[in-house]
């Protein structure tokens, strides 16, 4: 094709230059005749030239076949038009797709907005009016923290970590959950997917409240249970011999029930409200030293427990959930420790925020349960969690308590050596206490 029309434009060359020569013969003039030839030559093609342009102008309107041509302008009238037309087609591909998707995520049940590296709203479907009443065209263009406007939603955009999704009520109905879910794309651009919860939320709400309503109505009737128990168990004249055996069997039993009951309270309480814990000052010193003390009355003499802590160096939190927390990870150490062995507690800050840490010299666990440990009920040896006493809620708490402080739990374990279990508060948490508090 490139050597059709580099063949046709030297032939035209030619053609001018024998015309010239030729006019040259009969006038005898031949610079004159090759410039007349040429300006002739110049002439046509400012004619082709015009015609291109006008049919360029019209063709946005008429799509008209291009202009006839002659030579190598015939050659360049065609290669436009082939041009033009897969263009053409190309462009009513794209059209067609971009048609499909726009109305594959209008009919999307859930709410899809795209948020531009200004934050602000560049399109929507019909769902994300209805989750979250954006209207066209008002709201086009606008910041989207303007639009919902819950400073917990502010703080999750801001954050720029969207690892895990957010879940608020809806800003048109309280009784409407919504979970949002954000995906970075292209350059700062972000997507927005909202998704009505509501169902899934009252299921798991029904969920927490039937073990929390059962729980408060096992209390009393295991208060009743124990009592009678106990008074069995300090007039033995009034029991024959062989239910004695029997009775103290029960009050265990019971007392592991009571503990169970106890602890599945406290989860429903940590997981009840959304709204975060109230923080207050805590000093960490005497409330370690409280647990230790109480944790050292199941150890034998050969065992022992070392608090390495600085008084001066307190947490914002709540201070019972705290007790909770870092007591299931001391009771847990010297009740998977056999005895002879050493427990070291320590906690400490750092520029990264404070930390405490548990390590102990006990059974150790495979690294094969480390991620399950914080699920309830989970238990590496059920036969030996039982003997300890244990409910298998304790590291549930312990999780519970750290998410509502913004802590993370990190354990370490060599199976037959020990285990080191650490929670991790943000420097946000970080106080210094006054002298008072040691
Ligand atoms: P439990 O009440 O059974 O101790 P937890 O939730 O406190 O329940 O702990 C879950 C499981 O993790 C326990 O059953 C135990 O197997 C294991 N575990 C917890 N702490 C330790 C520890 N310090 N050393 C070894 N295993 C531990």
């Amino acid at each position: 094709m490139e050597r059709k029309w580099q063949q046709r434009l030297l032939g035209d060359l030619g053609w001018l230059l024998v015309a010239g020569i030729l006019l040259g013969l009969f006038t005898d003039a031949y610079a004159w005749s090759l410039v007349l030839v040429l300006a002739l030559y110049l002439g046509w093609v400012l004619h082709n030239l015009t015609r291109m342009l006008r049919w360029l102008l019209r063709r946005e309107q008429d799509k008209s076949a291009p202009p006839e041509g002659v030579g190598i302008w015939g050659d360049l009238f065609d290669a436009m038009h082939r041009l033009q037309q897969r263009d053409q087609q190309a462009r009513g591909r794209l059209k067609s797709v971009i048609q499909r998707i726009q109305d594959s995520t209008a009919a999307l049940r859930d709410g899809v907005v795209m948020v531009d590296s200004n934050h602000c709203l560049d399109w929507w479907n019909d769902a994300a009016e209805q989750l979250l009443g954006l209207c066209f065209p008002e709201d086009s263009g606008q910041r989207l923290e303007n639009l919902i406007r819950d400073p917990r939603f502010a703080g999750y955009f801001a954050r720029g970590d969207y690892n895990e999704p957010l879940e608020l009520r809806s800003p048109l109905d309280d009784q409407v959950r919504l979970q949002y879910v954000i995906t970075r794309f292209g350059r700062g651009e972000r997507l927005l997917v909202v998704r009505n919860v509501t169902r899934l939320y009252q299921l798991e709400q029904m969920r927490k409240d039937l073990v929390a309503n059962v729980s408060h109505e096992l209390r009393t009737p295991l208060t009743v249970i124990r009592g009678y128990l106990e008074t069995l168990q300090t007039h033995p004249e009034g029991v024959p011999s062989h239910w004695l055996r029997a009775v103290g069997q029960m009050e265990k039993q019971t007392e592991r029930m009571g503990d169970l009951v106890s602890d599945l309270l406290l989860l429903s309480r940590l997981e009840g409200s959304d709204d975060g814990v109230e923080l207050r000052k805590v000093a960490i010193y005497p409330l370690l030293n409280r647990i230790v003390t109480d944790a050292a009355e199941l150890l034998d003499d050969e065992s022992r427990i070392q608090v390495d802590c600085d008084p001066s160096m307190g947490l914002l939190g709540n201070e019972p959930e705290l007790h909770s927390a870092f007591s299931n990870l001391i009771v847990n150490a010297v009740k998977y420790t056999p005895s002879p062995g050493n427990i070291e507690v320590r906690w400490w800050q750092d520029s990264k925020g404070a930390h405490l840490s548990v390590r102990d010299e006990g059974v150790g666990i495979d690294p094969l349960h480390i991620p399950r440990l914080t699920e309830r009920f989970y238990r590496i040896d059920s036969s030996r969690s039982i003997a300890t006493g244990g409910t298998g809620l304790g590291l549930a708490i312990v999780k519970h308590v750290l998410l509502r402080h913004k802590g993370v739990l990190s354990v370490r374990s060599v199976p037959g050596k020990g285990s080191t279990f650490s929670c991790h508060f943000g420097g946000e948490s970080c106080v210094t206490l006054g002298e008072a508090a040691g």
